[in-house]
């Protein structure tokens, strides 16, 4: 059985204030049940570490460089990350693919060098309303998964893959159960190709406003295996809600 992953994404959110109030909240309240995580703008990685401790809650980033140190100015190298006690990171969120042009080669850089690094990197992958609306939802996502997938058997298994909708990312309009495992099934059906262990292990989280009412039905569905969750990780009672229904 896959253990269920609750990952929160601040985004550009939060000052230190924030971290000081809500990470010891969630520390002194995490569900036995899953593991659970919060992905931190890089400057808070620090302050959140602290804040966790040493308990059970994981420190996670946004986004990563695929290259190795070097002369890359305003970029964070997963080496640092690993550094930083992140055990996880976001790569390819669909903020990121559009605002910063990030090809789906280059999420698979990401994810391969947050790899070598020993952290799991989480590959979002998800359509955009038009692609929904004209049918192609299945093949787009094949799409984005293509490269990360060509990293081979011995890296894919130890991927977290994100389905995230773009058009239900905060805006309060999260896939229906059916639509989500529908794509869900797709994309293990896509690891099984890749090998029977990473369709076993892989596990595949939604995201896309994922609120305290619609995570239980979501979350008892076979193939999703917890959540990416934005809006609702930045207050303690829904997040722990969340976390409580995975
Ligand atoms: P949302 O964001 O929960 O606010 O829709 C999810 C995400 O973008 O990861």
């Amino acid at each position: 059985m896959r253990t269920k992953l609750v990952a929160g994404n601040w985004k550009m959110h939060g000052r230190r204030e924030m971290v000081a109030s809500l990470v010891p909240t969630l520390v002194s309240r995490l569900p036995q049940g899953p593991e659970v995580a919060v992905c931190v703008p890089f400057v808070y990685l620090s302050d959140t570490q602290a804040a966790i401790g040493g308990a059970r809650l994981q420190l996670g980033a946004q986004d990563v460089s695929e290259c190795e140190d070097g002369a890359f100015t305003g970029e964070i190298s997963a080496g640092m990350l690993n550094e930083m006690g992140c055990r996880y990171v976001i790569v390819g969120h669909s903020e990121r693919r559009a605002r910063h042009a990030e090809s789906s080669q280059r999420v698979a850089e990401k994810a391969a060098a947050a790899l070598r690094a020993g952290m799991t990197p989480i590959v979002c992958v998800g359509e955009t309303r038009e692609e929904r609306l004209s049918g192609r939802t299945a093949t787009v996502i094949a799409a984005q998964l293509a490269p990360v997938l060509a990293l081979g058997a011995s890296l894919v298994e130890r991927l977290v893959i994100a389905y995230e909708p773009v058009w239900a990312i905060g805006t309060g309009l999260s896939a229906s159960v059916a639509e989500a495992a529908e794509v869900h099934a797709d994309i293990r059906a896509a690891l099984a190709k890749v090998s029977a262990a990473a369709a076993k292990t892989v596990r595949i989280l939604y995201g896309g406003s994922v609120k305290p009412e619609t995570a239980p039905a979501l979350f008892a569905v076979d193939d999703i295996d917890g959540g990416l969750i934005g809006g609702a990780a930045l207050d303690a009672e829904a997040f722990l809600a969340i976390c409580n229904a995975a």
